[in-house]
């Protein structure tokens, strides 16, 4: 679907309004800015796709911006990442990917127009009193003593400052705005500090660096951007980004919050998937359980899916829960569509046809998909040894069982009916080869009065090739694993069950050719993906068969 073609939201209406106005002169520039501090996730998939999806449908640009002023905590794979991610998803960005640090000279220039105009000043409080000073919701703050210095005084110890003269710490440049405000953020905020740190993209340029949401609007301002989307937890800063850009009397970008994207059974804050990735409860940013895009990508998510989603949900002023089950209707509603069909038998047990000849194979054409004819056949290889799933076989079928038991016929997929004669067990009394005789007229067909209940996936011994399947399942058994609790916290939910790998499970050999990446529905298990990362046959379970979301969304019909 285009851009124009979808449902608009609160935010094209604003933007509608504004060109009908002729604001801006109908132009529309957005931004997409994240700080380079981790691996972008599900949540910054929303505000991806609405920034870009917003250029898209007004025929304009969306910028990505690195908001980069916390460089201790930034680095340059975490930007690369990043790019990738944006790019993957199907976005491009205008120009070459900005920085807010690209900006920092001009921002040096600003804070000294601020001084010069008497609204920012150098102040030694230290952390503690500065807490003291600040006051609380219901007390007003008291003015800093160094709050009346003279601009000329506050430009040389500004400059001072900038040229290594203090600690990390020692000072910091405040806006004089209002200590009495009722919005804590208009109280004096910092808008420079010294840190002593190396930044990845201006190296040891600096000593100082500008605050985020000093740094933020005139970014904006800077870049012309026309609508500044952000999330809901920037309402209160938007005064102060409302202050900065009329006190220097900049261009003025409109600050439009949205709901931010929460998702049950799932962490969304880069500060605590780090957290996984540091203490090793995950393989990495990319593990498959992380509800990062990388995660998702490699899980086999595809950027049609996440793109699907995110349209679905929408985009509001009010904080919810989205459930988790509507991410996973996404990607089985894509890949029932896209994904080839395929036959691995996760536990395999062994099969012999007692009438099938000892050395005949036979090579069976099967369809790659039920309802696409385009997507082709493939051929499946047919021998007297075969492979079927342990849990395909019940020796004491419970009722209605339409699987193989004593007796009893199934119809191979793509192949013969075949029933099952002799059961024959290990020593444990466990199940490890079924006798069977196979019905040469039922190839394809079903003769007259001759109907198997159920339909079975196999593989050939002989031609099957070795897979490792890692089985995932959600990451947290809590729904809310980020909630407060008095006692826990999200760690204590992580599901000790969610990898589960089959090291040897028996692929139909046609999986040989797959790609890295490449999806399938292995039939009668759920959707998997070829790994990524690792050579061989590496499969990921992307999602299971079993759609609980399909089921309320057709009720809600
Ligand atoms: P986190 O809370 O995970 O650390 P963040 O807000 O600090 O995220 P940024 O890099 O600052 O991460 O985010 C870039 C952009 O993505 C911001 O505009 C932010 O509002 C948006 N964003 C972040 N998380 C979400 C979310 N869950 N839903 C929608 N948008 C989000
Ligand atoms: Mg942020």
């Amino acid at each position: 679907m285009s851009e124009t073609s979808k449902p608009g939201n609160f935010i094209t209406q604003i933007i509608d309004k504004d060109n009908e106005a002729g604001k801006n002169g109908g132009k529309v520039l957005t931004r997409f800015p994240p700080e380079p501090n981790g691996y972008l996730h599900i949540g910054h998939a929303k505000s991806i796709c609405l920034n870009f999806g917003l250029a898209q449908r007004y025929n304009g640009q969306c910028n990505l911006r690195f908001d980069d002023t916390n460089p201790e905590k930034e680095s340059v794979e975490y930007i690369e990442s990043i790019k990738r991610d944006v790019e993957w998803l199907g976005f491009e960005w205008k120009e070459e990917a900005k920085f807010a640090s690209d900006y920092f000279d001009r921002l040096f220039d600003f804070a000294k127009q601020l001084i010069q105009l008497g609204k920012a000043y150098v102040c030694e409080l230290n952390a503690e009193q500065m807490r003291e000073y600040r006051g609380t919701l219901k007390e007003p703050g008291k003015n800093s003593p160094y709050r009346d210095r003279s601009a000329e005084e506050n430009m040389a110890l500004f400059n001072d400052m900038a040229n290594g003269k203090y600690k990390d710490g020692e000072v910091v440049l405040r806006a004089k705005i209002d200590m009495a405000s009722p919005n804590i953020n208009m109280r004096d905020p910092i808008i420079y500090r010294v840190r002593r740190v190396h930044h990845h993209q201006t190296g040891d340029k600096w000593c100082i660096y500008p605050m985020y949401d000093f740094t933020h609007c005139l970014s904006d301002a800077i870049e012309g951007i026309t609508h500044s989307v952000c999330t809901l937890e920037f309402q209160d800063h938007r005064p102060l980004y409302d202050w900065v850009l009329d006190t220097l009397k900049t261009a003025h970008p409109q600050q439009i919050e949205f709901a931010r994207l929460n998702l049950n059974y799932t962490v969304t804050s880069k500060r605590k998937l780090k957290l996984l990735v540091d203490e090793k409860h995950v393989h990495g940013w990319d593990d498959p359980r992380m509800p990062t895009i990388s995660g998702l990508r490699r899980r086999g998510y595809t950027a049609k899916s996440i793109r699907n989603f995110c349209d679905r949900i929408g985009v509001t002023k009010s904080d919810s829960v989205v459930d988790v089950g509507m991410l996973e209707h996404a990607i089985r509603e894509d890949l029932d569509a896209t994904a080839n069909r395929a036959m691995v038998v996760l536990n395999p047990i062994k099969v012999t046809l007692t009438n099938y000849p000892k050395d005949k194979e036979e090579i069976f054409t099967v369809n790659n998909h039920p309802k696409n004819e385009d997507a082709g056949a493939r051929e499946v290889p047919f021998s007297k040894h075969l492979f079927v799933d342990a849990a395909d076989f019940a020796e004491e079928p419970p009722k209605k069982w339409k699987r193989m038991t004593i007796d009893g016929a199934v119809r191979l997929r793509g192949g013969y009916v075949i029933t099952c004669d002799e059961v024959i067990k290990n020593e444990a009394g466990e199940v490890v080869e079924l006798l069977c005789r196979y019905d040469e007229n039922t190839l394809g067909v079903n003769p007259e009065g001759y109907k198997p209940k159920g339909v079975i996936h196999w593989v050939s011994a002989k031609h099957a090739v070795d897979a490792r399947v890692n089985l995932y399942d959600r990451l947290f058994v809590n729904e809310a694993p980020d909630a407060n609790y008095e006692d826990k916290n999200f760690l204590d939910f992580i599901n000790s069950e969610s990898l589960a790998t089959i090291t040897a499970a028996k692929a139909e050999p046609s999986l040989l050719k797959s790609n890295k990446g490449q999806g399938f529905q292995f039939e009668r298990e759920g959707y998997f993906c070829r790994d990524l990362k690792e050579d061989g046959m590496v499969f990921n379970r992307t999602v299971t068969l079993r759609d609980s979301w399909a089921k309320i969304e057709a009720k809600g019909k």
